[in-house]
């Protein structure tokens, strides 16, 4: 593993321990090492230590990532005026200090948001130069019309925000539902704002219903409720690239 102080170790694994803490609970006994009760807590350990904190054995993670199923109405920028946000989704277990959404949600959108405090990975995910596929489910508020699948992997245009320059999409892969002609999966290889419901309305239709439904290679869990989070293992990360 990796060589840190005890205090900078345990305090990371939690959004509401700090240093000070980590040291009073060790003044107090609460924190053991390999079997040893620790009275320092600027001691140095490894991570792959056998560490006790309050009975509980600690697997020290470096990062958490989870996979969040957003209703509507949650909003993912983390300071919104008074709408609950995605963090405000996350079990105590889960949280952590600099856990942000990598990737954006409409407020009125559903489905897979990544939370995570891996800055690395973020970064990767949402580079221009990445094009991790991102699916949605959309409902349409009138039937999809055949072309809509070459116009879309052609690279459409769509008209620019508040009168700006018009802006040119990355192909992206449409696909009609057969039991259901409103309804559609489009993969798309970027996010710019509100893309989705742009490219349906440059086509003159409308999107009623839209979530995301995989990010990636990894899709959302079917069984994760609206509103629930469910952590991602560390060896299914690379999915999400
Ligand atoms: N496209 C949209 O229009 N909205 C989203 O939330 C995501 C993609």
């Amino acid at each position: 593993g990796e060589i840190m102080r005890l205090d900078k170790l345990v305090a990371s694994q939690f959004s509401d321990v700090s240093r000070a803490d980590v040291k009073k609970l060790c003044l107090k006994k609460k924190i053991s090492v390999n079997g040893k009760l620790m009275a320092r807590s600027d001691a140095k350990v490894d991570t792959d230590d056998e560490i006790f904190v309050n009975g509980e054995r600690l697997v020290y993670k470096k990062h958490v990532y989870i996979m969040l199923n957003k209703p509507a109405g949650v909003v993912c920028s983390t300071k919104e005026g008074d709408s609950m946000t995605v963090l405000d989704l996350v079990p105590p277990e889960l949280m952590r200090n600099g856990l942000f959404p990598a990737g954006r949600l409409d407020k009125d959108t559903e489905g897979f948001v990544l939370l995570t405090d891996d800055g690395e990975l973020s970064h990767r995910m949402l580079s221009p130069k990445t094009h991790v596929p991102k699916t949605y489910f959309v409902r349409l508020e009138k039937p999809y019309q055949p072309e809509y699948a070459d116009i879309m992997a052609a690279g459409m245009t769509i008209k620019g925000l508040d009168g700006g320059e018009d802006e040119k999409c990355l192909p992206a892969q449409f696909s009609g539902s057969d039991e259901n002609d409103c309804e559609c999966t489009l993969i798309l290889h970027e996010g710019k704002f509100h893309q989705v419901k742009r490219m349906f309305a440059e086509l003159g239709n409308k999107v009623v219903y839209l979530k995301r439904t995989a990010i990636g290679e990894m899709p959302l869990n079917g069984e994760l409720a609206s509103g629930k989070c469910l952590e991602i293992l560390h060896k299914d990360v690379e999915k999400l690239l």
